[in-house]
């Protein structure tokens, strides 16, 4: 993988994970800002991209849902998850192509067995 096709995917997992914080937020929130986040969404937002930045196996994994390292911190993880749960069945209706092809991605990280037992972190 060139430098240019990590960042590619770097940008894009950051645009998946913002817009499902976003339909979470508009689910869930009243207090939303112009971008579209509540404070604390803005903050998991923020988080995220901050791990998406230092993401080491940013060539190798597919998306940080089917990575065996969880690099995020237990109170943000637990967070993200909720979010995941939540937002990425709803991700089909407003971003099909992008949805399936995560789902898609994810599951064949699964089958490979790069996921260790049940899927355990995966989020969407
Ligand atoms: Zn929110």
């Amino acid at each position: 993988m060139t430098k240019e096709e990590v960042e590619k995917k770097r940008a894009q997992e950051r645009q998946v994970v913002h817009e499902i914080i976003a339909v979470y937020c508009r689910h869930h929130h009243n207090d939303r800002g112009e971008d579209g986040f509540c404070a604390e969404c803005r903050d998991l937002a923020a988080y995220a991209d901050l791990r998406l930045e230092r993401c080491p196996r940013m060539a190798e994994k597919t998306f940080c849902s089917a990575c065996p390292i969880h690099c995020y911190k237990p109170e943000m993880r637990e967070k993200i998850r909720t979010v995941m749960r939540y937002g990425g069945p709803r991700m089909l209706l407003y971003h099909p192509m992008m949805t399936l092809r995560h789902m898609f991605l994810t599951w064949k990280a699964e089958k490979n067995g790069k996921l260790g037992k049940t899927g355990q972190g995966r989020t969407v």
